[in-house]
């Protein structure tokens, strides 16, 4: 078991991790992916090319799915990945109002017992349920990037550094 995913079946609430390669982003969604059992929220937040959708793919990848099927929905909000755990990408990069969100309906993605993930959740935070995982990716300059995975529930939210 890595260190990572070691961590990960810990009851601390929050790891980061330094990766140096897109794939070592992917990696850390593959080893993400494989602790989840459906109905989790992922809010995911960073810049523009920090790697959400290469962190994504391999949540994909640790639901069964294939990542290279795995793109950000442009045109449509949201994209569905039907896998034993259904995947449900969201991407609000476009998003123009809140109103555009609440159209699509989360609430009832919510209840499809699927795995639910959203690229700039920072738009919609407020319409997210409290209990969630949250991912920060920072860009650390060329290939670096600092992944942060926080488990919120309901009342707390804990950080560890
Ligand atoms: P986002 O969805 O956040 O806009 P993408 O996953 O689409 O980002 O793209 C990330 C870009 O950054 C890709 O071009 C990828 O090759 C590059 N990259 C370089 N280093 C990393 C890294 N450590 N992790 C993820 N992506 C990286
Ligand atoms: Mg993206």
């Amino acid at each position: 078991m890595s260190e990572v995913e070691h961590k990960l079946h810990l009851t601390v609430n929050a790891i980061s991790h330094t990766t140096n390669t897109p794939k070592q982003t992917k990696d850390i969604g593959f080893i993400l992916g494989k602790t989840l059992h459906g109905g989790e929220v992922i809010a995911i937040t960073g810049d523009l090319g920090t790697g959400k959708t290469h962190f994504v793919q391999g949540i994909g990848q640790g639901l069964g799915l294939v990542s290279s099927e795995i793109t950000s929905p442009t045109f449509a909000l949201i994209h569905e990945h039907a896998s034993l755990i259904p995947l449900f990408h969201i991407d609000l990069y476009r998003l123009e109002s809140l109103a555009e969100v609440e159209a699509i309906g989360l609430e009832e993605y919510f209840t499809r017992n699927g795995v639910i993930v959203i690229e700039w959740a920072e738009r919609a935070m407020s319409l997210l349920p409290a209990k969630k995982i949250a991912v920060t990716i920072l860009h650390e300059g060329g290939d670096k990037r600092k992944i942060t995975i926080t488990k919120n529930s309901d009342n707390q939210s804990e950080t560890l550094k």
